[in-house]
């Protein structure tokens, strides 16, 4: 630290000019302005070179490396250690960096066979030993599943993979740094500490969905002891931060990854991975939408988008962070604004939200709590209209309308969207209410309804809300 003050006052500086209204006392300033420094010193090769950071122009190479972590993670890129950036920076991760400290083996080191072996050497104390075993055979099993690489477990001498759980420095020039932060880290693949994946003993590890789940993070690491490094798409789990939704499963882009290196399986099976939708494909299509406190949420497979000033294009993220206690794959959602809930519908059941906060006594039965006849198994879309108090659900080719004041379905229902709403066809994807318009959709189409003279305004991508230039 005694080579700090310079760097440290510049990135102060920055602060300043970054992230104005941000509520930080000077001591918290100093803190986050050390977590920037080691955060890019740790994984975007910033060097720590005591007295070389006063020379003239290493101000240039931090704003650089500000950059290059801002434009991994999808932030603003402003070269600013602004709060969104601080927020990302916070969150715990794999202890490998994203951009390589230095190059060990020219090129990109593989296994030169198929069959390898691994040994536990040590368990940790805050799990069952059965309950590592199986994590860590778990998560060479997602890789085996997709490529011709088995692996086998050894007790004795050495084996390609050595897996160990260790604590603060352990003399891999990689110290552990205690509890969060950085959770692990492994090796690429060589002889040697190569294909070596460490687990911070510091951490505490699980096996359910407190912090941390060792299954998750063996599973990325794994893929570092197989050759693979750090991705930015969130959905896969080389994304550097720890991200647990519950399942873990390898994305379209991990497996893209593993089978550019070693091919894919010569089983005939290949499991069907996950996508993580991209906001401008013109493909796009929801599950769900809704307005939430004055914005737009729009909900995809595991996960949520939104636009908000941090990022250039969309935030996009797993409904996991956000509603730990909802379900993936939502069917229909919509907010009493007056009342600051948001209702999520998936099959014959429904959760109450307040903010960050599923309500107490969800999830509950949608016929019992609307009155729908069992003959309704899911909802497809649902709106609430805050002038009226009507509540419109849509099913198949009808739609139902219920009173939010009187708690019951309106007499008379359902009806046919085609009488009510003529033109956006005869079944709904999603829809919200929005400056006084209904936005409808059904695949990739978004229609602007009029209510009022039952007409279709304008016909949309089901993309259109999203910054994507013309698509
Ligand atoms: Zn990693
Ligand atoms: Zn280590």
């Amino acid at each position: 630290m005694a080579n700090m003050p310079t760097l440290l006052l510049f990135l102060l500086l920055l602060w300043g000019l970054g992230s104005q209204g941000f509520p930080a006392t000077s001591e918290t300033q100093e803190q986050d302005v050390e977590t920037v420094q080691k955060y890019l010193e740790d994984y975007y090769d910033l060097k720590n070179e005591g007295d070389q950071t006063e020379r003239k122009g290493d101000s240039g190479l931090v704003i650089e490396k500000l950059k290059q972590m801002q434009e991994f993670f999808g932030l603003k890129v402003t070269g600013k250690p602004d709060a969104e950036t601080l927020k990302v920076m916070k969150k715990p991760r794999c202890g490998v960096p994203d951009v390589a400290r230095f190059v060990l083996t020219e090129g990109h080191p593989q296994w030169e066979k198929t069959q390898l072996t691994y040994k536990i050497e040590n368990y940790t104390p805050d799990l069952p030993q059965a309950d590592v075993d199986h994590a860590i055979e778990k998560a060479f099993q997602l890789w085996s599943n997709v490529t011709p690489l088995k692996f086998t477990k050894v007790s004795e001498g050495q084996a390609d993979i050595m897996i160990s759980f260790v604590r603060g420095d352990h003399r891999d020039n990689s110290p552990f740094d205690g509890p969060g932060g950085n959770l692990a880290h492994a090796f690429q693949p060589g002889p040697g500490i190569g294909g070596d994946a460490h687990f911070d003993e510091d951490e505490r590890w699980t096996n359910n969905f407190r912090d941390y789940n060792l299954y998750r993070v063996a599973a990325h690491e794994l893929g570092h002891s197989l050759g693979l490094s750090h991705s930015t798409d969130i959905g896969a789990l080389m994304y550097p931060n720890y991200i647990f939704s519950g399942d873990v499963q390898l994305s379209q882009d991990d497996i893209n990854g593993i089978q550019t290196i070693y091919g894919p399986s010569q089983d005939s099976t290949q499991p069907i991975a996950p996508q993580t939708p991209q906001a401008c494909d013109s493909k796009l299509t929801f599950d769900a939408v809704t307005t939430i406190r004055g914005e737009l949420m729009f909900f995809k497979d595991r996960f949520y988008m939104r636009i908000n000033s941090f990022y250039p294009e969309v935030e996009l993220n797993f409904i996991s962070v956000f509603w730990p206690h909802l379900p993936n794959g939502l069917q229909a959602v919509y907010e009493v604004a007056d009342r600051d809930e948001v209702r999520f519908f998936k099959g014959n059941k429904y959760w109450a939200v307040q903010g960050q906060e599923v309500l107490h006594g969800y999830p509950k039965d949608i016929h019992t709590s609307f009155g729908f006849p069992k003959t309704v198994k899911n909802i497809d879309a649902a709106v609430s209209e805050e002038d009226t108090g009507k509540t419109y659900f849509f099913v198949a080719n009808k739609y139902w309308r219920y009173d939010e004041y009187r708690r019951s379905m309106d007499a008379g229902y359902p009806k046919m969207i085609a009488h009510e709403f003529p033109g956006i066809g005869n079944k709904v994807d999603a829809v919200f209410k929005k400056d006084g318009f209904f936005y409808f959709f059904h695949g990739t189409r978004q229609y602007k309804f009029d209510h009022n003279t039952k007409r279709i305004l304008t016909l949309l991508k089901a993309n259109s809300w999203f910054n994507c230039g013309k698509n």
